[in-house]
């Protein structure tokens, strides 16, 4: 609907910046505090209101864009169209009649409603005031403005002018010639758009992605209210500024560009990214333009500064750059974000932080208004968009203030961001200043609390082998049940007395330290006492599932070249023909040759060799991204260790009964089986979890272990009918809502989150509880002797809160891949925090700490993926697919296309 011609004024077309804001303000229409600032102006002295109003009043008349409406033309170009017929909106209250206490709660509260109203785009006028008198001497008035009409530069401009004309009684001859907005709209018309566009695509051509530092941390349910913003400050010492401002003179820089600089090291260390991109508010007014400084209105740009940053490159250098690329790219700032950002065909030029520097004209923050026998002073808060805005106030002493939204960074969080800015700041006023990658933007005292006081996790304890934990107990409780499964029960004596049987076999077979023997068998106290056996007479098991494809059983036999195998007559059929000699464990013969055997207790010089807690005491193979799954050798040692840190952690009692449901192909087993066994509990060994549906027992005091999408089905199968003691989950992600179940099927039962490679182990690192949880439940701190570095790129740690890779190091640190050297120097590095000669694991996790100490699960660093606890390398099965003759690209990806079912589905090119 076009207003009457008579009213309008003046139809101009849009500013870059308004166009964009008039986008967002549409598109977030809910949001009437969206880009509203609020100026708050405290007035001590004997007030004139009549003059105040007639001033103000007088001003909007002035600076005819302040009484702009936005609209759009039926072709859809958005203009702003000004109006006579705006309303002046002027509001007093009166509160000079309550006490002044009570005048100064009103009048806060009217401040606040103020500000919770808003301005919405289709209001009538989008800039008003409002006198609070609170007394004859106490008044305060608030100016609150859409960004749309006014930048904060302009408010301070009109706020100056504003007690300007109050002091000369409304003479407006005492303000400079008005500059008509107008004139800017015409400048900007006339700029070379096309010369803007090509400078900004070379700048920002080749961009990876975005930079996003809040991602993750926003829900992705529902869109969040963009309206609330909050601030955190942290001053720097006026000695420390004049020394940033020396520095800036010595590199040739701008305090800006050094500002930017360190935001951009902050930014790469958040974001773990050797490039950057955050928006940069610019003041957008045109040196070219006479008066530009004077003008009132909405000037300022947001436009984005490209950071790469070179870890070995000097800072000077960094800053250089930085502020080569502003000057290069300034005479082009006059381009819209949303343009700018469409100049790359990738989302590169995306950011969702912003930097501003100083782009109020106020002497060190103060506004310098005429004397108006009034003593004033002056608050402003504004809105912003970004999940984080740096503004930078370069007082005689510095003043970083972070806005950031509260969905999206705790206070704690934005204090620590702040916090890392000025830390970089303190190094690059230090003389000589470091290289890019050796500014440290870890806190004081940060460094120590994530390397030491969260891995402070030494326990003295001696290794041992697992055929020692293990007699020892059988000697303390040879009558207590150890093992049942399918009915029949072994006591600690009888397993004892068949695995040393099955231990001298293997030995007069030569099996000894360094051996390695498949076992190939059902599940039941065979396979149990086959795995004792097979360690008690020194060598390590390798478990393989009959069950699993034939080539991929053939290829481990390949692979580790196992000595024997122990299988039974049903199994050997499935197994691949090969050197490798079977034993039948079911046959009359092998029962024959045990009876002749000795059952009483071994001897170390019965062995081949010396057993020691550094020999293997398993093989387990997993998926490899090279196209062959690759078998990790893990120690005595390791495995002592996480039994010893295991019994210690629930206590023989959670662990009296435990269910063994874990297939032995993945090393959970190790822990569902001998943890308990070296403390006396009784396990009992099922098929899977699920069988335990049908076999509705007593759990109550049972320990059940399981990967969390099997634990999830066995939930729904029981639903309330699930009982048990402690549930310990792990292998892959555990889901908020699993813990939730849990939580209401079994209150105050522990639940744990364990997490742990295969080639730390089993475990390095868990989390419990037994209360209720809230969010993400954490994989928490590092188990015994254990210790967990969370590192960026150049392997140094990364601040608290922020996404690195988990390195683990310590005591359960497998032997390596068996025999690939190559990948295995790969993966397990030298560790730059331990003794001389410690190496650690590059585990590929990415992880964060949590405030607390506790260690964050966030996804992988790389391709791999987890699919009912499977660990899958999809480029194992892409190379597998590619062999065939009819497929010339194959792509394999995870697919979950019902919630919590997770599917692998391969894609090919024929
Ligand atoms: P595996 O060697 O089969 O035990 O697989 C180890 C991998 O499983 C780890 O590197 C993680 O990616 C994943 N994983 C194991 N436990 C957890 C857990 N509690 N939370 C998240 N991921 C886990
Ligand atoms: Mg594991």
């Amino acid at each position: 609907m076009a207003p009457a011609r008579s009213v309008v004024e003046d139809i101009l077309p849009l500013s870059p910046l308004q166009e964009g804001l008039l986008f967002h303000a549409q598109y977030e229409h809910e949001a009437k505090r969206l880009y509203v600032a609020q100026f708050v102006v405290d007035l001590a002295g004997p007030l004139d209101a009549v003059a105040l109003r007639s001033a103000a009043a007088a001003l909007v008349e002035r600076h005819a864009n302040l009484r702009a409406t936005f609209r759009h033309r039926k072709s859809g170009e958005p203009i702003q169209v000004i109006r006579r017929d705006t309303p002046f909106q002027w509001d007093d209250i009166d509160l000079s009649d309550l006490d002044r206490a009570t005048a100064v709660t009103r009048c806060a509260e009217a401040t606040e409603s103020d500000w919770a109203r808003g301005i919405g785009i289709q209001d009538p006028a989008l800039l008003r005031f409002i006198l609070i008198r609170q007394g004859p001497d106490l008044s305060r008035l608030l100016l609150t403005a859409h960004h749309l009409i006014l930048d904060g530069w302009s408010i301070a401009l009109l706020m100056r002018e504003l007690f300007q004309l109050y002091t000369h009684d409304g003479d407006i001859s005492c303000l400079p010639p008005q500059r008509p907005y107008r004139q800017y709209v015409q400048w900007l018309m006339a700029q070379d758009r096309d010369a803007a566009k090509e400078a900004w695509r070379t700048t920002l051509h080749g961009l990876d992605g975005p930079t996003y530092i809040a991602a993750g941390n926003l829900s992705t349910s529902g869109r969040v209210s963009p309206d609330v913003t909050q601030d955190v400050t942290v001053e720097l010492t006026p000695e420390l500024t004049s020394r940033l401002k020396e520095q800036a003179r010595r590199f040739d820089v701008t305090l800006n560009t050094l500002c930017q600089g360190a935001w951009a090291i902050v930014l790469g260390q958040h974001t773990g990214q050797d490039e950057v991109v955050f928006g940069a508010t610019v003041s957008g007014r045109p040196a070219e333009l006479p008066g530009a400084d004077a003008l009132i209105g909405m000037l300022v740009n947001t436009v984005p500064v490209r950071v790469r940053l070179d870890r070995g490159e000097p800072l000077h250098a960094l800053l250089k750059r930085i502020q080569d690329q502003r000057s290069r790219l300034l005479e082009h700032d006059h381009l819209g974000l949303a343009e700018i950002q469409r100049l790359t065909a990738s989302d590169g030029a995306r950011f969702d932080t912003n930097f501003v520097f100083d782009n109020f004209p106020m002497n060190d923050y103060e506004l310098d208004l005429p004397d108006s026998r009034l003593s004033i002073d002056v608050d402003y808060r504004e809105t912003v968009h970004y999940p984080l805005t740096l503004a930078v106030e370069p007082r005689d002493a510095l003043m970083l203030r972070l806005h950031f939204r509260p969905e999206a960074f705790t206070r704690r969080t934005a204090q620590d961001i702040a916090g890392r800015v000025a830390r970089v700041l303190e190094q690059a006023a230090s003389d000589p200043a470091p290289s890019v990658g050796a500014v440290e933007t870890l806190l004081p005292g940060e460094r120590k609390r994530v390397l030491g006081e969260w891995n402070s996790t030494t326990v003295h304890v001696p290794a041992h082998t697992l055929p020692e934990l293990f007699a020892q107990q059988a000697a303390r409780t040879p009558d207590a049940p150890a093992a049942s499964s399918d009915g029949l029960t072994l006591t600690y004596g009888e397993l004892e007395a068949r695995a040393n049987r099955v231990a001298r076999y293997l030995m007069g077979r030569g099996v000894g330290p360094e051996s390695l023997v498949a076992l190939a068998l059902p599940r039941s106290t065979e396979m149990v006492a086959a795995m004792l056996g097979v360690l008690k007479a020194g060598g390590a098991y390798l478990p393989v599932d009959p069950g699993h494809p034939a080539e991929r059983v053939a290829f481990m036999f390949d692979d580790a070249r196992p000595m024997l195998v122990l299988t039974d007559h049903v199994n050997a059929r499935k197994l691949p023909q090969g050197p490798t000699e079977s034993v039948i464990v079911d046959s009359e013969h092998f029962a024959r040759e045990l009876a002749g055997l000795d059952a009483g207790a071994l001897s170390d010089a019965e062995r081949t060799a010396l057993l020691s807690p550094a020999h293997p005491a398993y093989i387990i193979y997993t998926s490899g991204s090279t196209g062959m799954p690759k078998g990790v050798v893990v120690t005595h040692a390791g495995v002592s260790n996480l039994l010893k840190w295991a019994v210690a952690e629930f206590g023989p009692e959670k662990l009296a009964r435990t269910v063994v449901s874990t297939s032995f192909n993945f090393d959970v087993s190790v822990f569902e089986t001998f943890t308990p066994l070296i403390c006396g509990g009784h396990i009992e060994i099922v098929d899977d979890l699920l069988a335990l549906v049908d076999k509705p027992v007593d759990r109550a005091g049972h320990l059940l272990s399981a990967v969390p999408s099997v634990f999830t089905e066995f939930l729904t199968a029981t639903g309330t009918a699930i009982d048990a003691g402690t549930v310990v989950l792990a292998g892959e992600a555990l889901p908020t809502r699993l813990v939730d179940d849990l939580r209401a099927a079994l209150p105050e039962r522990a639940v744990v989150n364990a997490y742990g490679p295969t080639e730390c182990t089993v475990y390095a690192a868990r989390w419990s509880s037994s209360g209720p949880v809230s969010g993400v439940p954490p994989i928490g701190r590092p188990i015994a002797n254990t210790q967990v570095f969370v590192l960026d790129a150049g392997l140094n740690p990364v601040p608290v809160g922020v996404v690195g890779e988990l390195y683990v190091a310590g005591a359960g640190l497998a032997r390596g891949y068996a025999g690939r050297a190559g990948l295995t120097a790969e993966r397990f590095v030298a560790c730059p925090f331990g003794s001389a000669g410690e190496r650690m694991y590059r585990t590929g996790d990415l992880v964060r700490w949590s405030a607390d100490g506790q260690l964050e699960y966030c996804g992988r660093a790389d391709e791999q993926v987890k699919i009912r606890g499977f660990r899958i390398e999809p480029g194992e099965i892409e190379s597998v697919l590619r062999e065939h003759v009819a497929v010339g690209q194959a792509a394999v990806v995870v697919r979950e296309d019902v919630p919590g079912d997770r599917r692998l589905v391969g894609y090919v090119v024929a």
